[in-house]
């Protein structure tokens, strides 16, 4: 059922809608940006075309069938050119998916797909084939889906998942028919989160406010981690807000943060010390503000009363002109050392 996924209520009407009218297009493209749901869609349209007791339009996820598509095998590793091995099948014999084997997906994987969706379905209703990351198809894998699109069994739909889908063929994008998918609220992340018990209170609600609309990074995102990088940025917003600013603690900060076991993780601290700045910045303005680290309002906002607009608007674009240095080699102590000090100073 579309309702067992999280947001995107327009797609979730659009697809109600094919399959309603028993209008699903032969192809389809799934865009919009990383970890919002797109393939978790994809399947369930499969899960819905091929159900054996479909409640109205939609998959019950009861059946044996509803039951097997989500789940996909990797290939077979033959060569038995016969047999194919580019496709990994799902436990449903007309639902198979194509994912990257190198950098691209090739010729070799698109023709395979082309010569499948030829058959009448094996079990069900109909076959899906779904590719995901579309854009990564190289150009001749992409001229032999084309020729698969023009002439296709009616009973075979193919699913192209992208986050880029400028990225595809022209030709290939006008024969699709494009869903869209938008980033999720954080509402709903938030009511996911609890409902599948993953987490609760103030921490579902912060992870759902850091997960930036995507489902997939509240999933994996560690909070205690977290939690630890924006402790010491904390610590470096007081030292900032302090009048005169506390330039010493400042320095010990950079040396905690550009120790050698931080090394990986430098740019999360830059995050972290940006959502602070933003959240401090908005309580500035009106207390009861939404912001990202709810569960820290009150020792942001007893900050917030030294943090002036003109100030939070300098040192937002100070951390985003180091970001910018760290695409080039650049030494972090320096740069670190020169970034508080010039928002100190800010
Ligand atoms: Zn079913």
């Amino acid at each position: 059922m579309f309702d067992r996924l999280v947001g995107n209520a327009r797609a979730k009407g659009v697809l109600r809608r094919m399959l309603a009218q028993r209008r699903v297009p032969g192809a389809l493209l799934f865009a919009g940006e990383e970890s919002v749901g797109k393939f978790r869609f994809a399947v369930e349209l499969a899960k819905a075309l091929n159900c054996l007791t479909p409640q109205g339009v939609e998959a019950c996820d009861r059946c044996s069938a509803c039951a097997r598509v989500p789940n996909f095998q990797p290939p077979p590793a033959s060569d038995d050119k016969e047999r194919g091995r580019h496709i990994a099948w799902s436990g449903h014999q007309d639902v198979g998916l194509l994912r990257l084997e190198r950098s691209f997906i090739t010729v070799e994987q698109a023709r395979e797909v082309e010569r499948e969706s030829n058959f009448r379905p094996r079990e069900g209703r109909a076959r899906v084939f779904i590719i995901d990351p579309a854009e990564r198809m190289n150009a001749n894998a992409a001229n032999a889906l084309l020729k698969t699109l023009e002439d296709f069994a009616p009973t075979s739909h193919l699913i192209l998942v992208t986050s880029r889908p400028a990225s595809l063929l022209p030709t290939i994008r006008s024969r699709c028919q494009t869903v869209r998918f938008s980033p999720l609220a954080a509402e709903e992340i938030e009511k996911y989160l609890v409902a599948t018990k993953r987490r609760a209170g103030e921490d579902a609600r912060l992870v759902a406010r850091l997960a930036r609309g995507r489902l997939g990074e509240a999933l994996e995102l560690e909070l205690d981690a977290y939690r630890e990088r924006r402790a010491l940025m904390f610590g470096v917003l007081e030292a900032l807000a302090a009048s005169p600013s506390d330039t010493a603690r400042l320095l010990r900060a950079t040396e905690e943060l550009t120790d050698a076991k931080r090394k990986d993780g430098y740019e999360s601290y830059l995050d972290a010390l940006t959502a602070l700045v933003r959240d401090a910045w908005l309580l500035s303005a009106d207390p009861r503000a939404e912001i990202v680290n709810e569960d820290i309002r009150e020792r942001l906002a007893r900050l917030s009363v030294h943090v002036t607009n003109a100030r939070a608007a300098r040192w937002l674009s100070r951390v985003e002109e180091l970001r910018a240095q760290l695409a080039v080699n650049v030494n972090r102590r320096a740069a670190t050392d020169a970034l508080f000090l010039s928002m100190a100073a800010a």
